[in-house]
């Protein structure tokens, strides 16, 4: 049986599409649970002069598919109120904190708050000062902010972004959200790696040759293409999941698998990774935009046709690049990483490749070349990892093949994975931000991303174009066949091989 966990939780943003898509849905997961269940009410607040009742159905309308039972659903509903509020204007901080206490009141909680900031960051500044001024911040029980991304756009407006959280919260209470932290293989990197002596004891430069994270999406900037122009993929995937991701491949070993042991060398491990000059991030960093492009017969318009983005737009839409780490246990290990929209296939993967074994069969011998081992972490749409190794080839001779032990299941079909954003709402009411960005990496990482956008601004870099639905720009290829790699990903080849996708781009 869970432990019921008491609080209030105020949502600023309780209209908008991530309340009704995520939050709603993962309270409810939640609720079905037991970790909420009679001491917690929700308070949703937006501009929007609606009633608790329009709110109340909007949450069963978000959680329908969800229901088994009627009353249970409306049991969980009953718990939610809403509250009209403009967050430019104090007034309606005084009738939020009497809301407030009379919820407290009536449900029990104990003082205990989480405030959920899923609007435009432009307001997170002016809500953390009126929490404090209106004294609906207090030291009886717990106060906890979750924050949505963006957390600046760059490195200045993050900092002035977090000194104004920091009049009213400490880092502890600060939770911002990078919601694959929440994802169930991200996590289990740190299982795979630190459980598994066959791999923590070769995870270093010794065995591995390089490690390729591709963050792939198939889909393009659809209606989003006013915000995204204005922050493109550097800033909107590299910066915050990217280097997140990053972070937990190459971290030392924490002395406890402990939230505060776990944070530090998370932190040391952003801060290890090279800063480049500017001429090193022209060297290793290449942009792409997405052009009119054609796959299995469906065409597909180009970025700058998209609604909503200028015709001239110098926006990335994709982004291939190589981080160093400059300590023992990585040096000159290349961190491949990409990113784009319109790429061939929706997919969030690992790629650790090893170093080949030492050439005791040459390619006379085995019939073919050794291929180094792959450990491969799927992330999503399937969940799980393989691992590739070099057999013989069964018969008389002694040919070597390729072999996969693999464990990949689809998690959305099998629904066995918690949604991301209830697995960090209940880290949050746990008290637990392991899976939250502190801010010493949300800076480092800025000062990373800072120098690769100045490089390409100032040196007017050349912006690469791709067909939509292919794996990015040539020039990404050419990235890693500099230093003899190649990228182990190639979705493009089955589409090729079926002639659905053309070769000649
Ligand atoms: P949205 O535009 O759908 O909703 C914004 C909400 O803010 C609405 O409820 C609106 O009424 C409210 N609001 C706006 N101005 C207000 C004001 N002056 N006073 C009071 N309320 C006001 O946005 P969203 O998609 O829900 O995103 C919210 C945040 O979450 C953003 O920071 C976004 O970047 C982030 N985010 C969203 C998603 C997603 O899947 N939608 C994913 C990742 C991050």
């Amino acid at each position: 049986m869970n432990i019921e966990k008491k609080v209030l939780l105020t949502i600023f943003g309780a209209t908008g599409d991530l309340a009704k898509r995520k939050l709603y849905p993962s309270l409810f997961g939640l609720f079905k649970k037991g970790i909420l269940r009679e001491h917690f009410a929700v308070i949703g607040t937006a501009r929007r002069p609606w009633e608790h009742e329009t709110l109340r159905e909007v949450v069963l309308e978000s959680i329908k598919d969800d229901v088994e039972n009627e009353e249970f659903a409306e049991k969980f509903a009953s718990h939610f109120y809403y509250q009209p509020h403009d967050v430019q204007d104090s007034e309606h901080y005084r009738t939020l904190k009497q809301l407030g206490d009379t919820l407290e009141e009536r449900y029990q909680t104990e003082g205990n708050q989480v405030f959920y900031l899923a609007m435009s960051p432009n307001f997170f500044g002016t809500i953390a000062l009126h929490l404090k001024s209106e004294n609906i911040v207090t030291e009886h029980g717990y106060s906890r902010l979750i924050i949505e991304k963006p957390f600046g756009t760059d490195l200045e407006t993050a900092t002035e972004l977090n000194e104004a959280l920091s009049n009213t919260f400490t880092e502890e209470q600060i939770y911002r959200i990078d919601h694959y932290l929440g994802k169930e293989m991200i996590q289990n990197v740190s299982a795979i790696r630190f459980a598994n002596i066959i791999f923590e004891s070769i995870w270093n430069k010794d065995y591995i040759d390089n490690i390729q994270i591709t963050f792939a999406e198939a889909i393009g900037v659809e209606d989003r293409g006013g915000y995204y122009d204005g922050s493109g993929a550097l800033r909107d995937m590299v910066q915050n999941h990217i280097l997140q991701v990053l972070s937990l491949l190459a971290m030392e070993p924490p002395k406890k698998f402990a939230e505060e042991e776990i944070r530090k060398e998370k932190i040391k491990a952003f801060q290890a990774i090279h800063k480049y000059t500017e001429d090193e991030a022209l060297r290793y960093f290449i942009p792409g935009q997405y052009t009119a492009g054609e796959i299995n017969n469906e065409r597909f318009i180009g970025y700058r046709e998209e609604p909503n983005v200028p015709e001239d737009s110098l926006t990335e839409t994709f982004v291939a690049g190589a981080f160093f780490i400059d300590n023992e246990r990585w040096d000159g290990v290349p961190f491949y990483i990409r990113t784009g929209k319109r790429l061939v296939e929706k997919g969030t993967r690992i790629n650790v490749v090893f170093k080949t074994s030492p050439q005791l069969l040459t390619s006379e011998e085995c019939g073919t070349n050794v291929e180094p081992n792959v450990l491969t972490i799927y992330i999503q749409p399937t969940e799980g990892f393989s691992l590739s190794l070099n057999g013989k080839e069964m018969g008389q001779d002694f040919n070597l093949s390729p072999v996969a032990l693999s464990y990949r299941h689809d998690s959305e079909f099998l629904g066995n994975s918690p949604e991301a954003y209830e697995k960090l709402l209940h880290d949050t009411l746990d008290g637990n931000s392991s899976n939250f960005s502190h801010w010493e990496e949300v800076k480092r990482s800025w000062e990373l991303i800072d120098v690769i956008k100045k490089a390409w601004t100032n040196h007017h870099t050349e912006l690469y174009t791709y067909p939509a639905r292919t794996m990015g720009p040539m020039e990404s290829y050419e990235l890693l066949e500099r230093n003899g790699h190649e990228w182990i990903w190639q979705p493009e080849k089955w589409y090729i091989e079926r002639k659905q996708l053309r070769c000649d781009f």
